[in-house]
């Protein structure tokens, strides 16, 4: 090939799918541990399975040499024996599937539930370090990777070690003469084959790869159909597609030639061979040195033990890739979580929020501070407004509150009490929260109300959605409470999503609300209506909210201007328009358009 491989991405996952250390398997352990009798049955099974396959050839060997000297009294209670022999080999054959299988079934999903236990309680400093996406391909390729070895390869491999070890004792004890034959042939027949398989699997994986480029050309072109006709580039798309597919048949192509190849080899060599050993135990069996049954008797053995050879070959590459699998699971599971929850945690308690000279980076900017000794106080019952240009760091405020990271300097307290001597889980219940893009679930629209308190009454749910002004809309739809809306909420606008939102905060009936405001523009009727909700909302309550329009600002207690991560300026909004700078400005500025809608 002139080319070289397209891309060397799954020649990465390759790699990277293969631990070279199989010991990692052993962070498994833990998981079977609960289901030792399971493992003890399966292991029975196989051992008794592995008896049975190797007791068979001498009884073919009995057999045989009964003929041999006509003495075939016993000729029947053989065959009866071989008989129960065949169905005790049925049943635990049978038997150590069934166990096997299920014990992996079972291991699996426990494994998959521990790592989505862990993941999603991890805080959000951990999702910066890692992609959603990756941790889906864990739980879920990863697993299935897991699977095959836990539910099968791994027994298949136990099995093979019996066969293979007692294979060889019973080939020496039969004729050792005969087996160091045998062991002196076998790396004759090896060494051509391990050469070609070697390049077989370098053809392999290449071919893989052009198979992946053509699908990657494939699908961007597909994804960007309409701007390949638009810019009339069909016949470029074309050749392209036809010239990775034809690097992935002529590669497939080698790989085929020398598989043929192989195949040859391993047919004439093996063949040769068997014929071989079989000449040698022909001439001893001719010179009395050996019966006719104890020459079957060696060749089954012999046979055993390098189908047993081949097959742990096979199986040993998949133990690795389990290896790596698991490597990347525990890696998940053991996962350390920056934040920690105290050891013997404090009651939450309601009253005031207080900021308290707060510093914070995030973790992956650590020399870009995102707040800057930040201080101000929410009584209970009282709104503060967080204003600021974009990225002032308004939202960070909200993330800190809820102890999504923790602060660098000063301290953030709630009811007087340090959110780092609280559980997360205990303070979190007396917050409700109404993020700038409300979250919708691919659920009903009642079910999304429901989210924050799943065992709510109807008749609350219905009075949440009143109060958001949300209940006509949702009459309204297809199948009223009952109509899915969609993964991500597709079926709804957005001021829709936010009413949903806002009812779902409403319902959770917490005493402290953190409202992020909506920074797109709503049509005026949504407008209006969502900011009755947000009314109805905070009443009462301790709010802080990040403010994007005119009428909050006017209701809020009091006003933070945010700039650079600080505190530039606080008071209500009379007091700071009164006063210009900053806040006169982004009122002019951000707030005009309120204005404009309100005297239209
Ligand atoms: P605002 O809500 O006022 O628009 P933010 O609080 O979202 O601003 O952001 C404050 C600063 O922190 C910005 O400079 C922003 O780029 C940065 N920032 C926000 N989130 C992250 C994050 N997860 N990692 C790193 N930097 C962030």
């Amino acid at each position: 090939m002139s080319q070289t491989t397209p891309n060397s991405a799954s020649d990465m996952t390759e790699d990277r799918a293969k631990s070279r250390d199989v010991a990692v398997l052993s962070a498994l352990l833990p998981f079977f541990r609960p289901h030792r009798p399971l493992v003890i049955v399966a292991v029975v099974a196989l051992l008794l399975t592995a008896t049975v396959s190797l007791v068979l050839p001498v009884a073919a060997r009995r057999v045989i040499d009964a003929f041999g000297s006509g003495d075939l009294a016993l000729l029947d209670t053989y065959f009866l024996i071989a008989i129960g022999i065949g169905i005790l080999f049925a049943l635990s054959t049978g038997l150590r599937y069934y166990v096997v299988t299920r014990l992996g079934e079972r291991v699996v999903a426990d494994i998959r539930k521990a790592v989505f236990d862990r993941v999603i309680g991890m805080s959000p400093a951990y999702f910066e370090r890692i992609m959603t996406g990756e941790v889906l391909s864990r739980i879920t390729t990863d697993t299935t990777l897991l699977l095959a070895v836990v539910g099968s390869s791994a027994s298949w491999f136990l099995r093979n070690i019996l066969l293979l070890s007692g294979g060889l004792v019973m080939m020496l004890w039969t004729s050792p003469q005969m087996t160091g034959m045998v062991l002196l042939i076998v790396p004759v027949i090896l060494l051509p084959i391990l050469a070609l398989g070697r390049r077989l699997r370098r053809l392999s994986r290449e071919n893989q790869d052009w198979i992946a480029a053509a699908s990657g050309q494939a699908s961007e072109n597909l994804l960007a159909v309409q701007t390949v006709q638009a810019f009339t580039q069909e016949t470029t798309s074309r050749a392209r597609f036809s010239d990775v597919t034809e690097h992935a048949f002529s590669s497939a192509k080698e790989r085929i030639f020398v598989r043929a190849l192989i195949t040859i080899l391993v047919i004439c060599v093996v063949f040769s061979g068997i014929l071989g050993v079989l000449w040698i135990g022909a001439t001893n069996v001719r010179d009395g040195a050996l019966s006719a049954g104890e020459l079957v008797q060696f060749v089954i053995y012999a046979a055993m033990v390098a189908s047993s050879a081949a097959a742990l070959s096979e199986l040993w590459t998949e133990i690795q890739r389990a290896a790596g699998a698991t490597e990347r699971l525990v890696e998940l599971m053991q996962a350390e979580d920056s934040l920690q929850d105290p050891t013997s945690p404090i009651e939450a308690r309601m009253g005031p929020i207080e900021f308290q000279s707060v510093g914070f980076s995030f973790p992956s900017r650590p020399d870009t501070p995102a707040l800057n000794n930040v201080s101000f106080q929410v009584d209970p019952g009282q709104t503060v407004a967080l204003v600021g240009p974009s990225g002032a760091g308004k939202s960070t405020v909200i993330q800190l509150m809820q102890r999504f990271f923790d602060p660098d300097q000063g301290r953030i307290t709630l009811g007087g009490i340090d959110l780092r001597d609280m559980a997360r889980s205990d303070f979190r219940q007396h917050i409700a929260l109404v993020p700038q893009d409300p979250v919708i679930f691919a659920a009903s629209a009642y079910e999304n109300i429901a989210f924050g308190r799943p065992d709510a009454p109807r008749e609350a749910v219905l009075a949440a959605a009143h109060a958001a002004a949300a209940h006509d809309f949702i009459e309204a739809l297809p199948d009223g409470y009952d109509t899915y809306v969609g993964e991500r909420g597709v079926m709804l606008s957005g001021g829709q999503k936010q009413r949903i939102a806002i009812a779902r905060a409403i319902l959770r009936d917490a005493p402290v609300l953190l409202l992020d405001e909506a920074t797109s523009a709503l049509d005026s009727e949504s407008e209006a209506a969502v900011q009755n909700a947000f009314q109805t909302l905070s009443q009462g309550r301790t709010t802080l909210v990040v403010a994007h329009r005119l009428a909050t600002v006017k209701t809020a207690d009091v006003i933070l201007v945010m700039d650079n991560g600080r505190i530039v300026d606080r008071g209500t909004h009379a007091q700071l328009v009164k006063k210009g700078g900053l806040y006169a400005r982004l009122a002019r500025l951000q707030f005009a358009s309120d204005e404009e809608d309100r005297r239209t």
